[in-house]
Protein backbone atom coordinates (compact mmCIF):
# COMPACT_ATOMS: atom_id res chain seq x y z
CA UNK A 1 0.00 0.00 0.00
CA UNK A 2 1.18 3.22 -0.69
CA UNK A 3 0.33 6.23 0.94
CA UNK A 4 -0.22 9.65 -0.76
CA UNK A 5 2.14 12.02 0.80
CA UNK A 6 0.63 14.34 3.04
CA UNK A 7 2.07 17.54 1.02
CA UNK A 8 0.41 16.75 -2.29
CA UNK A 9 -1.66 20.07 -2.37
CA UNK A 10 -2.35 21.38 -6.00
CA UNK A 11 -1.89 24.81 -6.12
CA UNK A 12 -4.49 27.36 -7.81
CA UNK A 13 -2.97 27.31 -10.97
CA UNK A 14 -3.17 23.82 -11.62
CA UNK A 15 -4.93 22.85 -14.61
CA UNK A 16 -7.72 19.67 -13.85
CA UNK A 17 -7.01 16.77 -16.62
CA UNK A 18 -9.49 15.51 -18.17
CA UNK A 19 -11.70 18.34 -18.97
CA UNK A 20 -9.82 20.06 -21.95
CA UNK A 21 -9.49 19.25 -25.89
CA UNK A 22 -6.38 18.42 -26.89
CA UNK A 23 -6.62 18.25 -30.44
CA UNK A 24 -4.19 20.28 -32.79
CA UNK A 25 -1.91 20.56 -29.88
CA UNK A 26 1.42 19.96 -31.57
CA UNK A 27 3.53 18.14 -29.18
CA UNK A 28 7.89 17.68 -30.09
CA UNK A 29 9.56 14.41 -28.97
CA UNK A 30 13.29 15.06 -28.82
CA UNK A 31 14.15 12.08 -31.17
CA UNK A 32 18.01 12.17 -31.23
CA UNK A 33 18.09 8.68 -29.32
CA UNK A 34 15.97 6.76 -26.55
CA UNK A 35 12.07 6.12 -26.18
CA UNK A 36 10.25 8.33 -28.69
CA UNK A 37 7.76 6.35 -30.23
CA UNK A 38 5.65 5.25 -27.69
CA UNK A 39 5.50 8.85 -26.33
CA UNK A 40 3.98 9.75 -29.91
CA UNK A 41 1.57 6.58 -29.49
CA UNK A 42 0.29 8.25 -26.32
CA UNK A 43 -0.28 11.66 -27.29
CA UNK A 44 -2.09 10.15 -30.36
CA UNK A 45 -4.40 8.30 -28.48
CA UNK A 46 -5.17 11.81 -26.66
CA UNK A 47 -5.92 13.79 -29.57
CA UNK A 48 -2.42 15.79 -29.91
CA UNK A 49 -0.07 15.31 -33.09
CA UNK A 50 3.50 14.81 -32.18
CA UNK A 51 6.68 15.31 -34.17
CA UNK A 52 9.98 14.49 -33.93
CA UNK A 53 12.83 16.92 -33.42
CA UNK A 54 16.03 16.77 -34.61
CA UNK A 55 17.00 20.28 -35.68
CA UNK A 56 16.34 23.61 -34.05
CA UNK A 57 13.81 24.24 -36.82
CA UNK A 58 11.96 21.40 -36.01
CA UNK A 59 10.84 23.34 -32.45
CA UNK A 60 9.17 26.27 -34.43
CA UNK A 61 5.43 25.31 -34.81
CA UNK A 62 5.39 23.35 -31.42
CA UNK A 63 2.91 24.16 -28.17
CA UNK A 64 5.28 21.57 -26.18
CA UNK A 65 8.18 19.20 -26.11
CA UNK A 66 9.36 15.79 -23.91
CA UNK A 67 12.94 14.93 -23.73
CA UNK A 68 12.32 11.04 -23.16
CA UNK A 69 14.34 8.53 -21.47
CA UNK A 70 17.23 6.99 -22.84
CA UNK A 71 20.95 7.61 -21.90
CA UNK A 72 20.99 11.22 -20.53
CA UNK A 73 25.22 11.36 -21.53
CA UNK A 74 24.41 10.67 -25.04
CA UNK A 75 20.87 12.63 -25.29
CA UNK A 76 23.40 15.73 -23.82
CA UNK A 77 25.98 15.26 -26.69
CA UNK A 78 23.72 14.97 -29.67
CA UNK A 79 21.78 17.92 -28.44
CA UNK A 80 25.15 20.09 -28.57
CA UNK A 81 26.25 18.67 -31.58
CA UNK A 82 22.56 19.07 -33.46
CA UNK A 83 22.85 22.85 -32.10
CA UNK A 84 19.80 22.22 -30.44
CA UNK A 85 20.54 23.35 -26.60
CA UNK A 86 20.07 27.09 -27.28
CA UNK A 87 17.28 27.17 -28.76
CA UNK A 88 15.51 24.68 -26.22
CA UNK A 89 16.36 27.13 -23.86
CA UNK A 90 14.35 29.89 -25.84
CA UNK A 91 11.51 27.71 -26.15
CA UNK A 92 11.43 27.10 -22.24
CA UNK A 93 12.02 30.95 -21.86
CA UNK A 94 9.20 31.29 -24.21
CA UNK A 95 6.78 29.79 -21.69
CA UNK A 96 6.72 26.70 -23.82
CA UNK A 97 5.52 23.04 -21.64
CA UNK A 98 8.77 20.67 -21.32
CA UNK A 99 8.17 17.37 -19.43
CA UNK A 100 11.38 15.01 -19.17
CA UNK A 101 11.07 11.43 -18.26
CA UNK A 102 13.97 9.99 -16.30
CA UNK A 103 17.14 10.61 -18.79
CA UNK A 104 15.61 13.89 -19.97
CA UNK A 105 14.54 14.79 -16.39
CA UNK A 106 18.27 14.54 -15.61
CA UNK A 107 18.64 16.67 -18.73
CA UNK A 108 16.83 19.02 -17.24
CA UNK A 109 17.62 19.36 -13.29
CA UNK A 110 19.34 21.84 -11.90
CA UNK A 111 21.93 19.63 -10.60
CA UNK A 112 23.12 16.51 -10.49
CA UNK A 113 24.50 14.96 -7.26
CA UNK A 114 27.74 13.09 -7.10
CA UNK A 115 25.97 9.45 -5.73
CA UNK A 116 24.74 7.31 -7.63
CA UNK A 117 26.83 5.69 -10.67
CA UNK A 118 27.38 8.49 -13.65
CA UNK A 119 27.28 10.97 -10.82
CA UNK A 120 30.55 12.14 -11.59
CA UNK A 121 30.40 13.18 -15.54
CA UNK A 122 28.55 16.14 -16.55
CA UNK A 123 27.22 15.88 -20.41
CA UNK A 124 25.60 19.13 -21.71
CA UNK A 125 22.33 19.46 -20.19
CA UNK A 126 19.58 22.25 -20.14
CA UNK A 127 19.05 22.98 -16.20
CA UNK A 128 16.20 24.60 -15.81
CA UNK A 129 14.08 23.20 -13.06
CA UNK A 130 15.20 23.71 -9.10
CA UNK A 131 15.75 19.93 -8.56
CA UNK A 132 19.08 18.00 -7.70
CA UNK A 133 19.15 13.92 -9.03
CA UNK A 134 21.53 11.17 -8.47
CA UNK A 135 21.82 9.09 -11.79
CA UNK A 136 20.89 5.39 -11.67
CA UNK A 137 20.75 5.79 -7.92
CA UNK A 138 18.32 2.90 -6.53
CA UNK A 139 20.98 0.01 -6.63
CA UNK A 140 21.91 -2.46 -8.85
CA UNK A 141 19.67 -5.04 -7.79
CA UNK A 142 16.58 -2.79 -8.37
CA UNK A 143 18.04 -1.73 -11.81
CA UNK A 144 13.74 -1.78 -13.17
CA UNK A 145 11.00 -2.01 -11.17
CA UNK A 146 7.36 -1.06 -10.70
CA UNK A 147 5.10 0.52 -8.49
CA UNK A 148 2.12 1.95 -7.45
CA UNK A 149 2.11 5.93 -7.21
CA UNK A 150 -0.54 8.30 -6.44
CA UNK A 151 -0.60 11.65 -8.72
CA UNK A 152 -1.51 14.62 -6.85
CA UNK A 153 -3.49 15.72 -10.34
CA UNK A 154 -5.32 12.67 -9.42
CA UNK A 155 -5.88 11.93 -5.62
CA UNK A 156 -9.08 10.31 -6.35
CA UNK A 157 -8.34 7.94 -8.91
CA UNK A 158 -6.96 4.38 -8.77
CA UNK A 159 -2.82 3.91 -8.35
CA UNK A 160 -0.78 5.01 -11.28
CA UNK A 161 1.40 1.96 -12.04
CA UNK A 162 5.02 3.66 -12.72
CA UNK A 163 7.74 1.57 -14.75
CA UNK A 164 11.39 2.54 -13.61
CA UNK A 165 14.18 1.48 -15.78
CA UNK A 166 17.67 2.55 -14.47
CA UNK A 167 16.02 5.41 -13.11
CA UNK A 168 17.42 8.57 -11.48
CA UNK A 169 16.73 9.32 -7.75
CA UNK A 170 15.34 12.70 -7.01
CA UNK A 171 17.40 13.49 -3.78
CA UNK A 172 15.74 17.39 -3.42
CA UNK A 173 13.43 19.75 -4.90
CA UNK A 174 13.76 23.53 -4.52
CA UNK A 175 10.61 25.88 -3.20
CA UNK A 176 9.01 26.38 -6.15
CA UNK A 177 8.75 23.24 -7.32
CA UNK A 178 6.08 21.08 -6.89
CA UNK A 179 5.80 17.49 -5.86
CA UNK A 180 3.75 15.39 -8.35
CA UNK A 181 4.15 11.81 -6.91
CA UNK A 182 6.44 9.70 -4.41
CA UNK A 183 6.97 6.21 -3.85
CA UNK A 184 5.96 4.66 -0.56
CA UNK A 185 9.21 5.65 1.16
CA UNK A 186 8.88 9.59 0.41
CA UNK A 187 11.35 9.08 -2.50
CA UNK A 188 9.77 12.16 -5.03
CA UNK A 189 9.42 10.68 -8.46
CA UNK A 190 7.64 13.42 -10.38
CA UNK A 191 7.38 17.04 -9.87
CA UNK A 192 6.73 20.83 -11.52
CA UNK A 193 7.62 24.05 -11.76
CA UNK A 194 5.90 25.61 -13.77
CA UNK A 195 5.58 24.68 -16.95
CA UNK A 196 8.35 22.77 -16.58
CA UNK A 197 7.49 18.77 -15.33
CA UNK A 198 9.59 15.97 -14.68
CA UNK A 199 9.16 12.12 -13.88
CA UNK A 200 11.72 9.47 -13.11
CA UNK A 201 9.71 6.72 -14.58
CA UNK A 202 8.11 5.81 -17.95
CA UNK A 203 4.64 6.52 -18.38
CA UNK A 204 4.66 6.02 -22.02
CA UNK A 205 5.46 2.21 -21.03
CA UNK A 206 1.97 1.84 -19.12
CA UNK A 207 -1.48 1.70 -21.23
CA UNK A 208 -2.01 4.73 -18.36
CA UNK A 209 -2.53 8.19 -20.21
CA UNK A 210 -3.15 10.22 -16.96
CA UNK A 211 0.37 12.06 -16.97
CA UNK A 212 0.61 12.74 -21.03
CA UNK A 213 -2.95 13.56 -20.11
CA UNK A 214 -1.62 16.01 -17.26
CA UNK A 215 1.11 17.27 -19.70
CA UNK A 216 -1.28 18.24 -22.29
CA UNK A 217 -3.28 20.27 -20.08
CA UNK A 218 0.09 22.27 -18.97
CA UNK A 219 0.30 23.22 -22.49
CA UNK A 220 -2.97 24.68 -23.02
CA UNK A 221 -2.82 26.46 -19.21
CA UNK A 222 0.58 27.77 -20.10
CA UNK A 223 0.53 28.10 -23.62
CA UNK A 224 -1.84 31.27 -23.76
N1 LIG B 1 20.22 5.57 -16.55
C1 LIG B 1 19.94 6.53 -17.59
C2 LIG B 1 20.78 7.78 -17.44
O1 LIG B 1 21.41 7.98 -16.46
C3 LIG B 1 18.47 6.89 -17.62
C4 LIG B 1 17.64 5.66 -17.90
C5 LIG B 1 16.36 5.91 -18.59
O2 LIG B 1 16.11 6.94 -19.22
N2 LIG B 1 15.51 4.91 -18.58
O3 LIG B 1 20.83 8.58 -18.33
Amino acid sequence: MVIPAPNLVLPKDTPAPGKADYAGLKIGILALQGAFLEHANMLRRLGAAPAEVRLPGDLDSLDGLIIPGGESTTIGKLAEEFGLLEPMRQFISAGKSVWGTCAGLIFLARDIGATGSGGHVTPPRLPVIDITVNRNAFGRQVDSFEADIYPAFAPDGPPFRAVFIRAPRIQSVGEGVQVLARLEDGTIVAARQGQIMVTAFHPELTDDPRFHEYFLSLVKHFNR
